[in-house]
């Protein structure tokens, strides 16, 4: 491949695009093009060089080859970067963070439920200096039960990271290059992006947006990705849960002990049969115990398995191919460090 070439034609000027927008993309042909159509439209109108990183999480349908296309069309302004499977969104966010070039960097969802319309307004508090800027679901289309987790999800997230923000699921955010750099230099694996972001900001806003109902299909996000989007959510910002344990366990002990105390005074007062009738008390008790301590292991387990994957160090995603506007810088990145993978820098 001949790089310097492509830098060329990717755009005149040799210093990279201002914004780089960042799309996780999995199963997305039936959003796609209109996507596409409408980011385009906002940034022509910004007047300023920008780039689209769409990032194919490993989709079964056609967007790869949606994608190929618009690629094709918008060379100097559209980026495709395929992962090999399917990674999850906040792996695919990653994988295109680390192959955006802009001074800014918003990421948003492919599912036009937050509108790339909203993209200016998040670039002014940029501007002035914010590192991270945020936006809030107003008038929020989804479920009950998703609603109700993302309000005790973002409530215990502001707690632990002491960073105000108030919607932490909402992926249409704006990030400074030097944020972006940060959160590249991170090597763990269950990563909530929101919240490493918010770990090394400085200055941070938040914008109200508006939301959509999502247009075509559903969700992307089974119950199980969900439920393990929340684990990654709680053990990526805090151990709090740890010391909750012990606590717990010192508290649950100490009333076992009392407990106990209790029957042997009772038995020594009542004599044998009533403790022998009081059995299944005890019994009832114990289980409620081993089923506690189970729940505490079972917490302490996620720990562990984020610990040995960390320990691993495997890389959270493997590029199969880049094409358009970053496909060179990105290739050399790759030669230079010689990996096979991931996060050049
Ligand atoms: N996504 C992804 N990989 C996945 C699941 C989702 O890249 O394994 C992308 C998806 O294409 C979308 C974004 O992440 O652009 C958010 O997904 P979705 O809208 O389904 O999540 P929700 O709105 O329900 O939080
Ligand atoms: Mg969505």
């Amino acid at each position: 491949m001949n790089a310097p070439d492509r830098k060329k034609t990717a755009g005149g000027k040799d210093d990279g695009p201002w914004l780089s927008i960042v799309i996780p993309v999995y199963n997305e042909e039936a959003n796609l093009p209109e996507l596409l159509q409408r980011c385009l439209a906002v940034g022509d109108n910004l007047g300023r060089r920008y780039e689209i990183v769409l990032v194919d999480d490993g989709s079964r349908d056609a967007s790869e080859q949606i994608i190929r296309a618009a690629v094709k069309d918008h060379d100097d302004k559209i980026a495709g970067v395929f992962l090999n499977r399917n990674y999850g969104q906040h792996a695919a966010v990653m994988a295109g963070l680390a192959h955006a070039s802009g001074a800014v960097i918003v990421t948003l969802d492919a599912d036009l439920q937050n509108p790339p319309e909203e993209i200016p307004r998040l670039l002014v508090p940029i501007e002035d200096g914010c590192d991270v800027v945020g936006s809030v679901r107003m008038d929020r289309k989804d479920s009950l039960f998703r609603r109700l987790s993302s309000r005790i999800i973002n409530k215990a997230v502001q707690r632990a990271t002491g960073v105000m923000m108030t919607d932490y699921g909402c992926m249409l955010r704006a990030y400074s290059r030097q944020i972006v750099n940060a959160m590249l230099q991170c090597r763990e694996h269950s990563t909530f992006i929101p919240v490493l972001a918010n770990s090394f900001a400085n200055r941070t806003a938040e914008i109200e947006v508006s939301h959509a109902e999502r247009s075509n299909d559903e969700s992307k996000y089974d119950i199980w990705k969900l439920i393990n989007l929340q684990f990654d959510l709680l053990t990526s910002m805090t151990t709090f849960p740890l010391r909750l344990l012990s606590i717990l366990g010192g508290g649950l002990a100490l009333l076992g002990f009392m407990f106990s105390l209790l029957l042997f005074v009772m038995r020594f007062a009542y004599g044998a049969e009533w403790a022998a009738e009081g059995v299944f008390t005890v019994f009832a008790i114990l289980f409620i115990f081993i089923g506690l301590q189970l729940l505490a292991i079972g917490v302490v387990g996620e720990y562990i398995g984020r610990i040995y994957n960390d320990v691993r160090d495997r890389p959270s995603y493997f590029i199969r191919e880049v094409i358009g506007t970053g496909a060179s810088r990105a290739t050399d990145k790759m030669l230079d460090s010689k990996t096979t993978g991931v996060m050049a820098d």
